[in-house]
């Protein structure tokens, strides 16, 4: 990434700052955190926003009142006099001078809230620029559609080609999620992920719980599980057909009551070999473009996958958990099994899910949401994450990352945009930054 170490280490405390909090540890949570030292994710490393192998607490956005605090909040530090914010503000393509050696950005076309058009221009200064920050899918997406990628790609939805680059949309990664459902006989309190086990593994273990609060509940919303907030897409578009989603309404019905009474324990493979592409379905802004993953198709994630798999097991199996769920220490096989059916994915159910651990990672497969690429430095932009062969156009955000940094990467996001800001101002004004 090219990274200035010393301005990193002080962009992550500028926004711990304002919006990081350190979370009141969840019974579920201290359960998890004593199952994973005994079973040897260890040593314990307390309280920390540090990387560090082992068992440890990491901050959170919600404060002690459950109140959420987001990186909006961060504008607040910026100078309003200077600053105007549109928020229903849908930028449609970023508009392009020609005429040049090189094509040169000259503003965006965005739409209001009422449908309507506008365009935001640049001034015409040599340090004025648009930067791109749409995310890792939004931002791929949004330079095809501007006429930057792929030439067959642009082609094929008739779009003016300004420049070709055919890494735009490729090397995309998602980090695998596969979860075991842990039952629980005592009421378990809701609890996101804040203890969290750093294994020499190359995956890490979560664990979030307390979705069984009624019998209803789980049928409408069970937090990071939900098919509603995405976990539909493991499966191709094209084969979401209606009978699908039926049978996953119906399966919904059919959810085993029991694994939603306790929590479950989750793991993440971390860099996942495995990649894919982004490609457009439409020239609409507002439709999803069509996005491949390949989850699993390098056999170092899968295997991976099945040895976080057997970690979280023996989490489940730890008398730790067995003394806070108030249940008989499970078998592998009920794991396996209830896991395996009150998982919300589309992906058709094998016989074989709780004999081969294979199997039940390939069936079982969600996100959690940190895919990641699509505009790689070197392939897409520069060191300095301007966009190769055009001038005036810079990315800052998640596609442009080959790993997703650390356990959960917003809180990289955030400081990536601190960073960019200081390093933007101190180039532009040099030591009249005053920072
Ligand atoms: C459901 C969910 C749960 C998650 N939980 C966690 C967690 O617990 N911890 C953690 O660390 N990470 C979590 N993540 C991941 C984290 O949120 C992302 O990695 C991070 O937000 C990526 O930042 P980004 O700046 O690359 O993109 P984003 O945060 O996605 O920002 C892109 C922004 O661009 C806007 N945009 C896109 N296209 C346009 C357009 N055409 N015009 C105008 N605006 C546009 C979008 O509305 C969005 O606000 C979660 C993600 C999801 C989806």
């Amino acid at each position: 990434m090219n990274w200035d170490a010393k301005l990193v280490n002080e962009s992550f405390p500028w926004v711990e700052k304002q919006i990081v909090h350190k979370p009141m540890l969840a019974p579920w949570q201290r359960a998890f955190r004593d199952s994973l030292l005994d079973v040897g994710v260890s040593p314990f490393n307390g309280f920390t926003y540090d990387h560090i192998f082992g068992t440890k607490v990491g901050g959170t956005i919600y404060d002690r009142f459950g109140r959420r605090h987001t990186a909006a909040e961060l504008l607040a530090t910026g100078n309003p006099q200077k600053l105007t914010v549109l928020i229903y503000a849908t930028v449609q393509r970023v508009i392009f001078d020609t005429s040049g050696k090189r094509p040169k950005t000259v503003g965006v076309v965005f739409k209001d809230e009422h449908g309507n058009q506008h365009q935001a221009l640049l001034a015409d200064k040599p340090e004025s620029e648009v930067i791109m920050s749409c995310g890792a899918i939004g931002t791929p997406q949004m330079l095809m559609l501007s006429g930057v990628g792929p030439r067959a790609e642009l082609e094929k939805m008739k779009i003016p080609v300004v420049l070709e680059n055919e890494f735009v949309g490729k090397g995309m990664s998602d980090n695998p999620m596969n979860a075991i459902f842990v039952p629980s006989n005592r009421r378990v309190q809701q609890s996101l992920i804040q203890t969290v086990g750093i294994t020499k593994l190359g995956v890490y273990i979560e664990a979030s719980s307390g979705y069984g609060q009624s019998q209803d509940s789980i049928h409408c919303h069970h937090g990071i599980m939900s098919a509603e907030i995405g976990q539909l897409s493991t499966i191709p578009p094209k084969q979401r057909t209606p009978e699908k989603i039926e049978a996953y309404i119906k399966g919904k019905k059919d959810l085993p009551y029991e694994a939603f009474r306790g929590g479950f324990i989750l793991e993440k493979i971390a860099n996942p070999i495995s990649t894919g592409h982004i490609s457009l379905r439409t020239t609409n802004v507002d439709e999803n473009p069509s996005i491949t993953f390949n989850y699993f198709s390098h056999p170092y994630d899968l295997r991976r996958c099945v040895e976080g798999i057997r970690v979280a097991i023996k989490v489940a199996q730890s008398q730790h958990f067995v003394n806070y769920t108030q249940c008989d220490k499970p078998t592998v096989e009920k794991v396996l099994n209830m896991s395996a059916k009150a998982n919300v994915n589309l992906v058709p159910r094998h016989p074989n899910d709780t004999v081969s651990l294979e199997q039940f990672c390939k069936d079982t497969v969600i996100t959690i949401w940190h895919y990641h690429g699509g505009c790689h430095v070197g392939k897409v932009v520069d060191t300095k994450y301007k966009v190769l062969g055009v001038d005036r156009l810079r990315v800052v955000d998640g596609s442009i990352f080959t790993e997703s940094p650390g356990t959960n990467p917003q809180a990289t996001v955030m400081m990536m945009g601190r960073y960019m800001g200081v390093k933007i101002l101190r180039e532009r004004l040099g030591s009249a930054a005053g920072m």
